[in-house]
């Protein structure tokens, strides 16, 4: 192996196994690609073995007939990585039927946009929200621990988030939010439905509060992330600055391996045609460009970078469980005041 002078290590990959999908979302132009996918279960053993974190999204992960073999291949070859799975949830026995034969360590996410008919016109799937439903159901049934519902913001349900986060509560799910993206490579470029900051921030704020005022370490991991979320709308600015590709990828359905889904000119290379260690070094024109950029902040963007700036963490974490339990016990204070 030759010697490299910049090496990175990524800890974390979201890996699109298709393209193909059978939504119609209104924020996402995904659904209209017909190509078919080349990588095949066997190529994703050639993925780095320093992965802590593989999302596998799509597109539908679930249209692909051998999603069930890809997950076990990549378990199989790194057992120590979290392997989760982004679904819209619209094929519920088909689902159900493949996870059953996957490894059932397996993390699942279903895409919940708003509760019933509000989730049905983003998604533009009639009874959509049913199915989803169904989904999750199915899966607690067969015995998936790691499960739960994410909502992607619009103009369209961007009223909608509170109400999602307490379906996810009464059904004991996880729950995440974020804002649609624009990116001419992936999701397409869709400013018209924009969510507005003034309808998002009261909502995110209120779920900000929950997190700080919680005593779980993870929960204010959880509110870092909601506060990301709001910088970027407010400032269009990150909160910690983007490492893709040093910590984190993404892998398309032909092997080609990017600094992250949503910037088509960060390309790094193939994973078809090169080894994995020759892919992650000396990119530094990717990383640099990376350093600069502050046009996202998802979890597959942000969760990854925690631990390079750990200073601007621990300050941010303390100063927010200072502000919002202080908030607290003022209103503790007022309410028994006025009684
Ligand atoms: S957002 Fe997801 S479910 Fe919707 S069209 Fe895009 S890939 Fe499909
Ligand atoms: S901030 Fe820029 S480079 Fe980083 S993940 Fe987002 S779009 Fe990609």
């Amino acid at each position: 192996m030759p010697h490299f002078h910049s090496q990175a290590k990524p800890n974390s990959a979201v890996v699109a196994v298709t393209l193909r999908c059978n939504s119609r979302c209104v924020m996402c132009d995904l659904w209209k690609t017909k190509e078919r996918e080349i990588m095949q279960p066997k190529d994703y053993r050639r993925l780095p073995l320093t992965l802590q974190d593989i999302n596998i999204s799509g597109g539908e992960p679930f249209l692909r007939e051998d999603v069930d073999e890809i997950v076990n291949e990549i378990h199989d070859h790194n057992p120590r990585a979290r392997i989760g799975i982004s679904t819209n949830g619209f094929l519920p026995k088909r689902i159900e039927e493949q996870v059953k034969r996957m490894w059932l360590g397996v993390s699942i996410r279903v895409s919940i946009d708003g509760v019933g008919e509000a989730h049905d016109l983003v998604r533009g799937i009639p009874s959509g929200f049913d199915k989803c439903v169904e989904t999750l159901e199915r899966l607690r049934r067969i015995g998936i621990k790691d499960l739960g519902i994410g909502i992607t913001c619009s103009s369209y349900n961007s009223e909608q988030i509170l109400a999602v986060q307490d379906y996810a509560k009464r059904h004991d799910l996880k729950f995440n939010v974020q804002v649609a993206h624009d990116s001419p490579s992936y999701y397409g470029d869709h400013p018209a439905i924009r969510a507005s900051v003034a309808t998002i921030k009261p909502q995110v704020e209120a779920i900000i509060h929950d997190n700080f005022n919680s005593n779980s370490p993870r929960e204010w991991g959880r509110g870092l992330f909601h506060i990301g979320l709001v910088e970027l709308m407010e400032k269009q600015s990150r909160l910690l600055s983007c490492r893709a590709g040093e910590q984190f990828f993404y892998l398309d359905p032909y092997g080609n391996v990017f600094g992250c889904l949503m910037r088509g000119d960060l390309k790094m290379g193939n994973l078809l045609e090169q080894k994995w260690q020759e892919i992650f070094c000396e990119q530094e024109e990717v990383w640099n460009a990376a350093r600069q950029c502050a046009q996202c902040w998802m979890i597959c963007s942000s969760k990854p970078v925690v631990h390079t700036q750990p200073i601007k963490v621990i300050k941010t974490i303390m100063s927010s469980l200072v502000r919002y339990r202080l908030m607290s016990a003022l209103k503790g204070m007022c309410k028994s005041l006025s009684s």
